[in-house]
């Protein structure tokens, strides 16, 4: 329920409207405006109507929060979220791009791929340690290694990281060492892992399930957020259709759909959306075109020799060369680069 406050409410008004709704079990939000003060309420619909607060007299109007997503609504936030990671702020006029290898395999590897991300321009760095595979034979990642390769290689450079938590039972150690947490497109809807990232004090980066409707990618982002942490970009990646010549079906409708629609933050992942290198670039275009706030784009500082997503990764030279063709999309849409 969204309950709007007359201009001339006074501040006791508020404080007693917000007194109720946490008396009777509600989550209360306070939103202050410049004209006017806006209330929210989260929970059960009938005790809210039983509040009768469209009686009360410092109240102009009471009306339902429509979207299914009360806290990623732009109903109960009409403002866009800036997600603060590391150093790295994405969200209002600016773009951002996160570049990195898939996984981090080692020092050497993880390095030379920052070296190239952060040379042409990247605003922070991804790989994972843990590694979601399809097959149990693939490689799955170096775990906590990997987490401190990652951690010494963006120490060095200056570029905050962003790594995938795949279980609870890593999330301690992954907070240890990143500055964002990854939830991967599998783990989309692992509710436990949802909520144990809402109390994890750490921004979060939400990919889309490659099976997963745009509802159902922000009622996971309602995870987190009602779990305490507003701090979540989303992240489209792709997702499965009939088509089978690219990897994934990258879902650019997704971009503006969500943007009307919820204040956090959305980026784009080229690199899993089409799982084809010489498809990255004009999609990361696309993407910047369509309103994206930010890339996620894997580069490998030897892509063929890559132990994961070698046919998606941008050579460090491709990955200079995209970063120099966004710069006018970018500044077209009315935003800056980096
Ligand atoms: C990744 O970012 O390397 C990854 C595994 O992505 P997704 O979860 O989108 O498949
Ligand atoms: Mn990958």
């Amino acid at each position: 329920m969204i309950i709007v406050l007359k201009p001339e409410a006074p501040p006791e008004a508020a404080a007693q409207i917000l007194d109720r709704i946490s008396g009777s079990g509600l989550t209360p939000l306070h939103m202050p405006g410049t004209e006017r003060v806006v209330i929210g309420a989260l929970g059960d619909e009938r005790i809210l109507a039983e509040l009768q607060l469209d009686g009360h007299p410092h109240v102009e109007s009471v009306k339902p929060i429509l979207a299914p997503y009360k806290l990623v609504s732009r109903e109960t936030h009409p403002h866009d979220t800036i997600v603060r990671i590391g150093k790295m702020a994405i969200g209002g006029t600016a773009f951002k791009v996160i570049a990195g290898p898939c996984a981090v395999e080692t020092h050497e590897q993880m390095r030379n791929s920052a070296v190239a991300a952060k040379e042409a321009g990247a605003s922070a760095l991804r790989a994972g340690a843990y590694k979601p595979r399809t097959s149990p034979y693939g490689f799955n990642g170096h775990g906590p290694s990997g987490l401190k390769i990652l951690r010494e290689v963006g120490d060095e450079l200056g570029l905050p990281v962003v790594t995938e938590v795949m279980d609870t039972a890593d999330l301690d150690a992954v907070c240890e060492y990143a500055d964002a947490l990854q939830i991967g497109a599998r783990n989309m809807q692992n509710f436990a892992l949802l909520r144990a990232v809402g109390k994890a004090g750490k921004p979060v980066v939400l990919k889309r399930g490659m099976n997963a409707r745009i509802e159902e990618f922000l009622l996971a982002a309602e995870y987190v957020l009602a779990g305490g942490n507003d701090q979540v970009v989303l992240c489209e990646r792709g997702i499965r259709t009939f088509e089978t010549a690219t990897r994934n079906t990258l879902d650019l409708n997704a971009i503006p759909y969500i943007k009307q629609r919820s204040h956090l933050p959305v980026i784009v992942d080229p690199s899993h959306g089409t799982g084809i290198r010489d498809l990255v670039i004009p999609m990361a275009l696309a993407a910047a075109a369509c309103g994206a706030d930010g890339l996620m784009v894997e580069v490998h500082e030897n892509p063929p020799a890559a132990l994961s997503d070698g046919a998606q990764s941008l050579f460090p030279g491709e990955f200079g060369t995209l970063m120099g063709r966004l710069r006018p999309v970018v500044e077209a849409v009315g935003r800056q680069l980096g």
